[in-house]
């Protein structure tokens, strides 16, 4: 039993209820949740301070979840220091990025990629892409049908799947992810299913830079394989790629667990916008900033700015709540509209 660790908890937590054994459940106080609406999302263990937001707020430690609910660090620490001697250890206090959501259970052999001509990237060349960044990310292109062709990495850097994006007169247009017989065509199989919302465009790359050092770098997280590419080449590394602009619950609890601050970089669009916002409500917790634009009426993105553009961007980036305020994006009125466009 432990009553204190239960009490810091009852701070927070709408209606504990006591449950089987050690866990304890209630309404989650992250995303506040209406008990009108929705049965108890929020549960956490008084053995291990270990808790969780099935409604996809995430979980964690003690300390996590304090920080979460926006106690202060001083306030957050001593708290935890109080009970600490009360915590079991548990193995699931450490959560690592090796586990199954986060790696293919069915990867494309390496050598797949000897198929590619990495210099057979014209459109890439003449949009200002050097031949260093398209072959240090793997960029390809499939001759046989017309693609230029991005390997996604799970964390592992094992490849999860394959997104190519026709070129050519005719079949200019959208990304789109190597099927099954796309692959047969080209002599391999995949048996499962690949899903990309469940990966982040670089994610092996940007969770090795997180995890191996003392310094961790921020992380910009943008929409397209492109904006990556482009942030990337001018300097930014720590660059993941959403692949869209909404985000998915493997993607979000990817960046909950990475433990790097954020910049969320999409596109200067309506879906941008829209993305961003939701993103960053959903990130709540994570230190987190929004880059800023040099044209706010523009319809660009990140590789529409020069280096220079980017770096003002980032270096001026604000919270989400002055970068809506500056976007006149109020809560209510930005969510109508949005939705009343996408009926
Ligand atoms: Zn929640």
């Amino acid at each position: 039993m432990s009553q204190a660790v239960v009490a810091v908890f009852n701070r927070h937590v709408p209606r504990l209820k006591k449950g089987a054994g050690a866990e304890w459940t209630g309404f989650c106080p992250i995303h506040d949740e209406d008990p009108t609406k929705s049965k108890p999302s929020f549960g956490f263990n008084e053995d291990s301070g270990l808790w969780v937001c099935r409604a996809g707020c995430g979980a964690g430690s003690l300390r996590r979840f304090l920080a979460m609910v926006g106690v202060g660090d001083m306030s957050a620490d001593a708290a935890v220091e109080r009970v600490r001697h009360l915590l079991v250890r548990t193995d699931k206090a450490k959560p690592t990025f090796r586990k199954a959501r986060f790696t293919s259970q069915d990867p494309l052999p390496r050598r797949m990629l000897g198929l590619f001509d990495p210099y057979l990237s014209d459109d890439l060349l003449y949009d200002g892409f050097s031949e260093k960044t398209l072959r240090d990310n793997d960029v390809g292109f499939d001759t046989h049908h017309m693609r230029i062709t991005y390997p996604i990495y799970d964390v592992a850097g094992q490849i999860a799947g394959l997104v190519g994006k026709p070129v050519g007169r005719y079949e200019e247009g959208k990304y789109r992810v190597y099927t099954k017989s796309d692959l047969e065509e080209l002599g391999y199989t995949q048996r499962l299913r690949f899903d990309r919302s469940h990966y982040l465009w670089r994610m092996h790359k940007v969770a090795k830079m997180c995890r191996d050092t003392d310094d961790p770098p921020t992380v910009i997280i943008v929409e397209g394989y492109k904006a990556a590419l482009w942030m990337v080449q001018n300097g930014w590394e720590a660059t993941l790629a959403l692949q869209g602009s909404s985000i998915s619950d493997e993607q979000l609890l990817f960046l909950q667990r990475l433990g790097c601050d954020l910049i969320l970089f999409l596109d200067n669009d309506r879906g941008g916008w829209l993305g961003t916002s939701k993103i960053g409500y959903k990130l709540r917790g994570v230190p987190m900033r929004v880059a800023t634009y040099p044209y706010k009426d523009a319809r660009i993105q990140p590789d529409d700015l020069t280096q220079q553009e980017l770096l003002v961007a980032i270096q001026e980036s604000r919270s989400l709540h002055s970068w809506r305020r500056e976007y006149g994006l109020t809560s209510t009125k930005f969510t109508q509209r949005t939705q009343q466009r996408s009926r």
